[in-house]
């Protein structure tokens, strides 16, 4: 039976995971969208390669580059925020939403709307936007599938259990490329040793965020949205073979864990073909050659982020989006050079102190805390 897929986000790296597995089952896929942001020809080339029915650039200036690459095609090319929405809304089995960032919040809402399958990678859209986006799932009815490997873990651990029967989440953290380092070296850090992640192989943004450990902070208001067990059954612990990928611990004391290799196929994989299984060509677990799995409490002082998207989803409201966006500014000038590697979460942590913004009832008023909060943590900056 041929299934139809959309992937946003399909030129990063979850998108070429999921090419990637979807290449592995010729005859079983039907494309219908592709996305990114610009990188227009190599766009093309995967909608070509996969036969899709659209290809959108996010970046409207990029599609006249688009449209050229995909001349004599026959595939249509689209341009611009609109477009991409419109193209997360035509009819898919299943919607992959691997856009990093905010920016896919919008495509995001609009596959949840078919009331389909959607297998969420962009934690950031889910942390924003919160009740808006879970209350959207609810009434259209939509399986909302988690990608994000710990959240993968947990809702397979969740398969045939309660959530009232549920003790507590541990979310694992592999502790990132300065797991070790002292505060000193952590003020030194570049952004190439931040993206030089120890087990997994990632797009900048979540590789800068694995680093300060606000994919942690992330993850954690990811899970409570997911799983509803209450914020005070969510808990973090530092595993840097990345081995175990999250664990759940029942009221009888059982605890069931899912392990996996540090690839990010296998939890796609199992988006793709739930409720069954498919084959990946990914290495299986050697845990004679692993040896050891290692767990450490979190360091709240070196990497204070963690402890910021806690408050932040004790708070609620506006707070998560203010997080969020404050982050996504803070990680970008990292990246271009204008901040120091600890300016990122003191950042987050200013902004989110400089004001309290009413609790977003709908998608737009998530969008204006989201553009509201960006202002002001350039603000920020500007005074760092
Ligand atoms: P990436 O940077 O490799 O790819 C991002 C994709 O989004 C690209 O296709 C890019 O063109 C597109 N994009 C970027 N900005 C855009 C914009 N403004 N408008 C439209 N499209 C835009 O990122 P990634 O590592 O693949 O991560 C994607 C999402 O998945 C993130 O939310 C990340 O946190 C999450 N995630 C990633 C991994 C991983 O292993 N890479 C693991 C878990 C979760
Ligand atoms: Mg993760």
């Amino acid at each position: 039976m041929t299934r139809s897929i959309s992937i946003l986000g399909a030129t990063g790296s979850i998108g070429d995971s999921t090419l990637d597995l979807i290449r592995s089952q010729p005859g079983q896929w039907r494309v219908v969208a592709l996305s990114a942001n610009c990188s227009a020809e190599k766009l093309a080339r995967l909608a070509v390669e996969f036969s899709a029915d659209v290809a959108v650039v996010g970046n409207e200036q990029c599609l006249p580059e688009l449209r050229q690459h995909l001349s004599g095609s026959g595939i249509a090319a689209a341009g611009g925020a609109q477009a991409l929405c419109e193209a997360a809304a035509r009819p898919a089995d299943i919607t992959v939403a691997a856009i990093v960032g905010c920016a896919g919040l919008a495509p995001t809402m609009a596959a949840i709307g078919q009331g389909r399958t959607v297998a969420l990678a962009n934690k950031e859209a889910l942390v924003s936007a919160g009740e808006v986006m879970t209350r959207l799932v609810a009434q259209h009815g939509t399986t909302l599938l988690p990608v994000d490997s710990e959240h993968n873990a947990i809702f397979q651990c969740l398969q045939g259990g309660n959530v009232e029967d549920v003790r507590w989440i541990t979310l694992t953290a592999s502790g990132g490329p300065f797991r070790t380092k002292s505060q000193a070296e952590l003020e030194a850090a570049t952004p190439a040793q931040a993206v030089a992640h120890p087990n997994w192989d990632m797009g900048a943004k979540i590789s800068v965020d694995s680093a300060t450990m606000m994919n942690k902070g992330l993850e954690f208001i990811e899970a409570f949205h997911l799983f509803p067990v209450g914020l005070d059954r969510l808990r973090i612990i530092v595993h840097p073979q990345s081995v175990i990928h999250s664990m759940v611990e029942y009221r009888d004391g059982s605890t069931l864990a899912q392990l996996g290799p540090s690839d990010m196929r296998v939890p796609i994989a199992s988006t793709l073909a739930w409720p069954q299984r498919m084959d990946t060509c990914c290495k299986p677990l050697d845990l004679a050659a692993i040896g050891e799995l290692t767990f450490f409490a979190p360091d709240e002082e070196r990497f204070p982020a963690t402890k910021l998207a806690r408050e932040a989803a004790h708070a609620g409201g506006a707070a998560p989006a203010v997080l969020n966006a404050a982050n996504e500014v803070a990680v970008a000038a990292f990246l271009a050079g204008q901040i120091r590697f600890t300016q990122i979460s003191a950042i987050v942590a200013r902004t989110l102190d400089s004001y309290a913004p009413v609790a977003p009832g709908d998608l737009d008023a998530v969008l204006a805390v989201d553009a509201e909060a960006r202002v002001r943590a350039a603000e920020m900056m500007e005074n760092a």
